[in-house]
């Protein structure tokens, strides 16, 4: 992995700000952005000088890779304001080490550190009055990068753009969810790139998860391809089960993406006594579990929403409905996470690091 980049991050400041004409009690998610916005980019074999700009359209000849052969990869992260008007973020390094290995994975070449972190570092520094305090106010960070050398032929770019944008986000409600286990659709192939955060994934997601909002089902649980007997992800997020009161989730593949929500609230749900069992879940074993009254819970997990609870799925056209619980782990989990992240509860792990 190339880290070395020395040249400083050149500053142009707007000379107007958005901001008071946002209502941050109301924000749509990913709707809003702030002034400014991170860019550098990737020419004659190396990263040019890092900037930080005005957050503004550009233009993109027609005949730009990232249009036609989809080389195009992000990350989300997110930024919290603590009472002292300290900026954190939450295991950032993960999300860096991610994003490389999916460029690695889409042929595109690595961001240093220093370009990736200083960046985001400095832009968040630069549009700090859009953060906001107080919990539930969170800062959504989209750094991704797309391939913007020109012309129509099949080959990797040789050039790249990656850039990091911010939007103000409220805590994510989305309502009761309801999921339909997928018996064709797949998400993800071993040999694909099922485990890179690449744009092409969501693509291929569209089409699946608008046939299930047709049938009322929110979401997609994505199963195993070659099989569609392992229950794998929940739309773009992964997705564990409480049976009885062991909590499971699948282990990370080649289909299934390495979450830093997932993997944060098995050591948190160990931490606090949880049985977790990392391995390959079921769908017989949950429609089993479901049918004899042991399925408690499901929830999703990722960065946006943070846990987002299911009400129930559905499986060969019969719909399993989850009861209502006290002490659900989906709560205790997210009310946990959410108040480490906010700097509410103590960081025992070390998972906030200061901007
Ligand atoms: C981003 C993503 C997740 C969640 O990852 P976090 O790091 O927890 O935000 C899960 N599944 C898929 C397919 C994703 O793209």
């Amino acid at each position: 992995m190339s880290t070395t980049q020395t040249s400083k991050i050149e500053i142009i400041k707007s000379s107007t700000t958005k901001i008071n004409s946002v209502d941050f009690e109301n924000l749509n998610f990913g709707a809003v952005f702030t002034d400014h916005l991170f860019e550098c980019d990737f020419k004659n074999g190396k990263w040019q000088k890092p900037v930080i700009k005005p957050y503004a359209p550009f233009l993109i000849d027609p005949s730009t890779r990232v249009f036609h052969y989809g080389q195009a990869i992000f990350e989300g992260m997110k930024a919290y304001k603590d009472d002292n008007d300290d900026i954190w973020l939450f295991r950032p390094d993960e999300n860096y080490y991610r994003f490389n290995k999916s460029a690695v994975r889409m042929a595109m070449p690595e961001v240093p550190s220093a370009i990736f972190m200083e960046g985001l570092n400095e832009l968040l520094r630069l549009d700090e009055a859009w953060i906001k305090k107080g919990k539930g106010n969170t800062m959504y960070i989209r750094p991704f990068m797309i391939a913007t050398g020109t012309g129509v032929v099949a080959n990797p770019s040789d050039e790249y753009k990656f850039m990091i944008l911010l939007s103000p986000a409220k805590a994510y409600y989305s309502g009761e969810v309801k999921v339909l286990i997928a018996e064709h659709f797949s998400r993800a192939a071993n040999g694909g790139i099922g485990s890179a955060k690449a744009a092409g994934n969501y693509a291929a997601q569209f089409y699946p998860t608008n046939l299930a909002n047709k049938e009322g089902f929110q979401q997609v649980i994505w199963t195993d391809d070659a099989t569609h007997t392992k229950l794998e992800e929940a739309g773009t997020m992964n997705v564990f089960f409480r049976i009885n009161d062991t909590l499971l989730t699948a282990p990370v593949s080649e289909r299934i993406l390495d979450g830093v929500t997932r993997k944060t609230l098995i050591d948190l749900a160990k931490s606090k006594g949880i049985d977790v069992e990392v391995r390959p879940v079921l769908v017989q074993e949950l429609v089993e579990a479901s049918k004899n009254g042991t399925l408690k819970e499901i929830f999703g997990a990722g960065t946006a929403a943070v846990v987002n609870p299911i009400v129930g799925f559905s499986f060969r056209e019969v719909y399993y409905e989850l009861p209502k619980i006290e002490n659900s782990y989906a709560l205790q989990l997210k009310e946990h996470l959410t108040n480490i992240q906010h700097k509410l509860a103590d960081d025992t792990f070390g998972w906030t690091v200061k901007v």
